[in-house]
């Protein structure tokens, strides 16, 4: 059976997975007396995440392990916590409880995401990927930044594909995660940042320039290019290449594969991609623009998913890869399964 994407309900769009909690970091406590770990649900540069139940009310959650070797590790996951307690909204990931044993990991409990990523889920045979599709999740991922950009004063830094999370296997709701790398930021003073995901990060990171809440903006545009066309705008065959592609702004729509993309989702796309951060959209602006706003007129036939398949499986190897890699380093065998003991 295919799935079409409709719009997501007023109801459930808004729906929170559990009341409103500040979150204090445990320290000294055991997790275990609280939480039972289950199957692993992914893993990333600074950690892995496991499904886990919160003993006493049965509550399915998600545990994320830090590695927190150096004293810095664990004033960015301080700093993680201390985000993630401003940012409450129903489209950004919701942090439940947080531990530090002392060791040389952290924990962060988290809402349980159970839909996987948003474009392993597009890729699926069943999946019929329309541009209606596409601005039904692009405007859920500018709504969340909207709250985290002007209400909460926080710029994510690190938006990519990995961090888009469907909430079920088979609803539209959205939920960015991954607030890692994420700032506080002041608009009356200077913020620079030097890291990212070099295919998806803006040419101001990259030039170590100042950031703002566009900056979040130009990896939306990117993520729009690749979830139109399977295409990523700026990848080199290093990652040195990739930014100086970036860094000089040189993109296009030539590919076959935007043939058939409306004028409004391309002229979206090139009011991200801006190299000068203040002429880009802003969240106000992306939702505001006929791409986003308007429901009706949006193409409903099938994208061709052909070229999306091969990026979302490249970027699977990749992630395997450096894994591999990295658990190299560390003198660890390579375990999928496995909570920690
Ligand atoms: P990165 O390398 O992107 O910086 P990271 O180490 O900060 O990653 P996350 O991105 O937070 O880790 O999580 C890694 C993966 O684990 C995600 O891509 C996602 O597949 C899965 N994951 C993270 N949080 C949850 C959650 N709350 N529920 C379900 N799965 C999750």
């Amino acid at each position: 059976m295919s799935t079409f994407v409709s719009e997501v309900d007023e109801e459930e769009r808004n729906e929170a997975p559990f009341e409103r909690r500040e979150v204090v970091i445990k320290k000294g406590e055991d997790l275990k007396a609280f939480y039972k770990l289950h199957d692993e649900l992914g893993r990333g540069k600074f950690g892995v995440v496991y499904k886990c139940t919160e003993i006493q009310s049965g509550k399915e959650l998600a545990a994320k392990f830090i590695r927190t070797q150096r004293k810095e590790d664990r004033i960015d996951v301080q700093r993680e916590v201390d985000i993630m307690t401003k940012l409450q909204h129903p489209r950004l990931l919701q942090l439940y409880d947080a531990f530090d044993d002392g060791s040389k990991e952290m924990v962060l409990i988290l809402e349980l995401i159970r839909g996987g990523e948003l474009f392993e889920r597009v890729i699926d045979d069943d999946f019929v990927l329309t541009e209606k599709a596409c601005t039904i999740f692009l405007r859920q991922i500018c709504e969340g930044l909207a709250y985290m950009h002007y209400v909460a004063l926080v710029l994510h830094l690190d938006l990519k594909p990995e961090n888009i999370l469907c909430l079920t296997k088979t609803g539209n709701r959205i939920k960015i995660i991954d607030f890692g790398l994420a700032r506080f930021y002041d608009p009356t003073k200077k913020l620079q940042v030097l890291f990212g995901t070099p295919e998806f990060v803006a040419p101001e990171v990259v030039n170590f320039d100042q950031v703002g809440p566009r900056t979040d903006m130009w990896s939306v545009g990117v993520i729009t290019y690749v979830l139109l066309s399977g295409l990523s705008p700026f990848m080199g065959d290093s990652d040195a290449e990739t930014m100086a592609n970036v860094t000089k702004c040189k993109w296009d729509f030539e590919d076959e594969s935007f043939d058939k993309v409306s004028d409004e989702a391309k002229d979206f796309v090139s009011q991200c991609l801006v190299k000068d951060r203040t002429k880009r959209l802003d969240t106000k602006e992306a939702l505001n623009h006929r791409w986003l706003a308007t429901k009706e007129a949006k193409t409903e036939s099938a994208l061709d998913k052909k070229k999306l398949k091969r990026f979302v499986i490249k970027r699977r190897w990749q992630k395997l890869f450096y894994t591999y890699i990295f658990l190299r380093r560390m003198g660890a065998t390579m375990t999928f399964d496995d909570p920690p003991k």
